[in-house]
């Protein structure tokens, strides 16, 4: 397979020419369940008639102004942003990572404008991702991703995922804000305890500090709230969303306080696509869905379903699954094999899921899945978990073996 796209994605040879709500369709016909959903983008499936027709009429009344306009579609999108959320004001750009930038950026400003322009270290956490341009993979801290690309920028304190203690230590002169996923979703679906985040909120107030939440991957309704904030009982300053905001269009956003936006003052930072009027569109058509009365419960009760038939399966194969982890619909099964072998396992199936760090399989279905196709993916994952079982053990019982007779 040559291809003159830059090989920097190990990419499995699979291509898709169309989707259908939970569905992925190959050009040959074959249809593949989608618990990827790229990545939680699409968390309203694929081909939903809402978001197309939202893209198709605004596509032909005007694509793009640049923000030197006013975009009416956006002022719609970030009114009913803050609406839904801790926030005052928003500012759209094209992806996570840039949305991470802005909200650093922001941060540091903060500070400045307070007269401590000292005070731009941001703390972060041990397994986080926050993005690939240089200041995010600098703020994600994995040595695998730094390598090779200069020294990293400045300004970033890691700690251990979970220790107060080290963030308390952490905390000095020169530190602005405390940075954190409040799940971590590259890192392997890893729930941070709400006494932590509580505690965090806490020592941000005492010490000036801001917090930034990265909702990137969790915000949106991913994890059967709006924002997975909410469920915490405390508000950061900052968050970033992106993935499933725009449904399967490319954009992200930062959204704070009035108070933690003062330093952003006209012409502080920008965007040329940032919050066009496709994008735009498309995001409001997203809210339409995901904000209608019982969405939400819905995707409540849907993941607990799935969660509770993924528990049987994980005790009918405890030599496979070792843990199912999450909230909502973002769920982790932490495996005993190397999670990559069930990731091939589960397409074998024809149902695509996405490996995380710690020996994860994230599970990522659309929140739009029906109970039926519930069903299908259980008894799917189930397949796949019973032929590691008898891999596995067959490769014991050869090892055993081998052992006995030397
Ligand atoms: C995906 C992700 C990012 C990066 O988003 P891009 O759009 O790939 O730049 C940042 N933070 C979190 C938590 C993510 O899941």
């Amino acid at each position: 397979m040559t291809s003159h796209l830059l090989p920097t994605y190990a990419r499995v040879d699979l291509a898709f020419e169309r989707g259908e709500g939970a569905w992925l369709i190959t050009a040959g016909g074959d249809r593949y369940l989608d618990f990827t959903c790229g990545v939680a983008v699409n968390a309203l499936g694929h081909a939903h008639p809402h978001l197309i027709e939202a893209l198709t009429e605004q596509a032909q009344k005007v694509w793009h102004v640049s923000n030197l306009y006013r975009i009416p579609e956006g002022e719609r999108l970030a009114d009913r942003l803050c609406e839904a959320s801790f926030a005052d004001t928003v500012f759209f750009q094209n992806s996570g990572a840039e949305a991470i930038e802005c909200a650093i950026k922001m941060a540091r400003k903060y500070q400045s404008a307070n007269d401590k322009p000292e005070r731009y270290r941001i703390i972060t956490f041990e397994g986080a991702f926050h993005g690939r341009t240089l200041a995010a993979v600098a703020a994600t801290g994995n040595k695998k991703y730094l390598e090779g690309f200069g020294p990293p920028v400045d300004g970033f304190d890691q700690v251990p995922f979970g220790d107060i203690e080290a963030v308390k230590k952490a905390i000095g002169p020169a530190t602005g804000a405390i940075l954190i996923e409040p799940i971590q979703g590259e890192g392997g679906v890893r729930v941070v305890p709400l006494p932590f985040l509580r505690a965090l909120r806490q020592l941000c107030d005492q010490h000036a500090l801001l917090l930034i939440f990265d909702e990137i991957q969790t915000g949106i309704g991913r994890t059967g709230d709006m924002f997975a904030y909410e469920r915490t009982g405390i508000a950061p300053d900052i968050m970033t969303i992106a993935k499933a905001l725009g449904g399967g269009f490319p954009v992200g956003a930062c959204l704070a306080t009035t108070e933690a936006a003062k330093g952003m003052t006209a012409g502080t930072h920008g965007s040329t696509f940032g919050g066009n009027p496709l994008a735009m569109a498309v995001g409001n058509a997203v809210l339409d869905v995901v904000m209608a009365p019982g969405f939400l419960d819905k995707v409540r009760h849907t993941a607990l379903l799935l969660k509770q038939k993924l528990a049987e399966v994980k005790d009918r194969y405890a030599s496979v699954i070792s843990e199912v982890r999450g909230e909502g619909l973002l769920i982790g099964l932490h495996m005993v094999p190397p999670a990559g072998e069930m990731v091939d396992e589960l397409r074998a199936e024809k149902m695509i899921a996405v490996a995380a760090g710690d020996n994860v399989v994230r599970l990522l279905p659309p929140l739009i899945i029906s109970e039926d196709e519930i069903a299908e993916a259980v008894s799917r994952i189930d397949k796949a978990c019973a032929r590691l079982a008898r891999t596995h053990a067959r490769a014991k019982k050869k090892v055993a073996k081998q052992g006995v007779a030397s």
